[in-house]
């Protein structure tokens, strides 16, 4: 058995749901009943769903009830918009297209409740944050089922019970493979194809949790651990974990064969197409995890197993993330503390903004601190709510400074014959290159360094350090010195 799962951009549009259902029929996605391995099939939220329910609830916390309505009238009308352009018959399309209506009412009146009160709790994010994937799997069963699979879309609040931290909640294995065991197992022996949500799970009260954003990954993996598959397949929609982003290096190359630990490090410094978490489960089986292409099947991508093979090319590769803020909270006179710092980190924690990088230097009196940009805006309310209104001991110096990326090196030990790790060679290129370095944070194993730089240089710097780092064929590279100032030199 095959557990497949497919992201947000796989399942974008009507057109991309079909690819998808094409690629799972051909894959193996229906058992006979008979002895032919049937699979299960873990699904996302559409591109973009779970950015707008979050953006809804924050509007509904601050009373913008116009942003709100608008956010729930465009998720009905582009769901629905899927629904009359992919299903053919009558009934499925008033059976999923209700199913939406309803939910999608649902949500309103948890946005007005959440206006009502003026505030947002963890555990009203979570539950908002759940609806994408509620939608998305009715979608795909019923277009699975108009293609005669037979085809089952179920909640994974029923399947996987975690703990109560909501936003990053933990699977509890045990009570986890009870259920998948008896409630899904079955159904794939009686040759059906259950169509799961990614994402979320439940406390054992019931309660609605997420696994953290881009979680479906991991839930892919918590389901094939929990189901005994044979191997669980990520499709995304590049080939496999690259040696650079390949919309900025055409000639990257694919990662052809990795171990778990190699794969781990490469999701934790932000390879987007594995979540960081997905690894552990997987590893307490030995169950072989593929990252494949939705939008070229035919590609073997990366496998990803306990013991690679012996013969197999080790590469060092490049992960780099953009749109990012660089937001700055610090006092304009030595009277920053760390207790600030430490109010700073709680308060983001708990709206849920995640922090990618952070920084304190010793001679500067603040905090700098790398938010995704959709989270800047918030990230600036939140800090100014906590610093600039009633403590007016708080002399806080506040404000996005630039548009900042990430880029990493990441090198399995001993890749380069060197004795140091990858990091000596990764601050040397980026000297080389003049990039400028506004925060640096290095894996103690060595394996991995990470440098905060201005986005308008990163193209340059990941180009530069690819040819570096040897990854381009011909000769040895050496790059001209400089030239990773700006994206206009290149
Ligand atoms: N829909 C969720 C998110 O956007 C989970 C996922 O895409 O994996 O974070
Ligand atoms: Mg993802």
């Amino acid at each position: 058995m095959i557990v497949h799962k497919f992201g947000g951009t796989s399942i974008g549009s009507a057109e991309r749901f079909a690819r998808v259902a094409d690629i799972i029929l051909d894959h193996h996605g229906q058992g006979d009943g008979a002895g032919v391995p049937g699979g299960v099939v873990v699904v996302s939220a559409m591109s973009g769903v779970t950015d707008q329910l979050i953006a809804g609830a924050r509007a509904a916390s601050e009373g913008r009830d116009t942003a709100y309505r608008k956010i729930k009238a465009d998720l009905l009308s582009r769901h629905l918009d899927v629904v009359e352009t992919l299903l053919d018959k009558r009934r499925e399309r008033l059976k999923v297209g209700g199913l939406i209506e309803d939910r999608l009412h649902d949500l309103e009146l948890l946005y007005r409740s959440i206006a009502v009160l003026g505030e947002l709790t963890a555990r009203g994010r979570d539950a908002v944050s759940s609806f994408g994937e509620q939608l998305s799997v009715h979608i795909l069963a019923a277009v699975l089922r108009e293609r005669d699979a037979r085809s089952r879309a179920i909640s994974s609040t029923e399947l996987i019970v975690t703990n109560d931290y909501f936003g990053a909640a933990a699977p509890l294995m045990d009570p986890t493979r009870r259920r998948l065991q008896q409630r899904v197992k079955p159904l794939v022996e009686q040759g059906v194809l259950p169509v799961i949500t990614g994402y979320i799970g439940a406390t054992e009260d019931g309660l609605t949790t997420t696994l953290g954003r881009g979680g479906s990954d991991f839930s892919a993996a918590v389901i094939g651990t929990g189901l005994d598959a044979d191997e669980v397949w990520i499709w995304s929609d590049v080939d496999g974990i690259l040696t650079a982003d390949p919309n900025i290096v055409p000639q990257a190359r694919t990662l052809t064969e990795l171990s778990y630990s190699e794969a781990s490090e490469l999701a934790y410094v932000g390879a987007e197409v594995l979540h960081p978490k997905t690894i552990r489960p997987v590893t307490q089986r030995s169950i072989p995890l593929r990252i494949v292409n939705s939008f070229n099947p035919a590609h073997a991508g990366t496998l990803i197993v306990e013991s690679p093979s012996a013969d197999r090319e080790v590469l060092p590769a490049i992960i780099s993330t953009t749109s990012l803020s660089m937001i700055v909270v610090g006092s304009e006179d030595d009277s920053w503390t760390l207790h600030m710092a430490a109010r700073a980190l709680h308060e983001l924690s708990e709206a849920g903004v995640e922090v990618l990088m952070l920084s304190q230097s010793l001679s500067e009196h603040n905090l700098n601190l790398v938010v995704r940009d959709k989270d800047q805006d918030h990230c600036l309310r939140i800090l100014s709510r906590e610093f600039r209104n009633g403590h007016e001991n708080d002399v806080v110096r506040l404000g996005a400074e630039e548009k900042v990326s990430t880029v990493s090196a990441v090198g399995p030990p001993g890749w380069n014959g060197k004795r140091n790790g990858i990091a000596a060679q990764a601050f040397s290129a980026l000297g080389e290159c003049e990039t400028r370095v506004i925060a640096v944070a290095q894996a103690a194993t060595e394996r991995s360094v990470s440098f905060c730089i201005p986005e308008d240089q990163l193209a340059g710097t990941v180009r530069f350090l690819h040819r570096k780092l040897g990854l381009e064929d011909g000769d040895q590279p050496n790059p001209p010195r400089g030239q990773c100032k700006t994206e206009a030199n290149l």
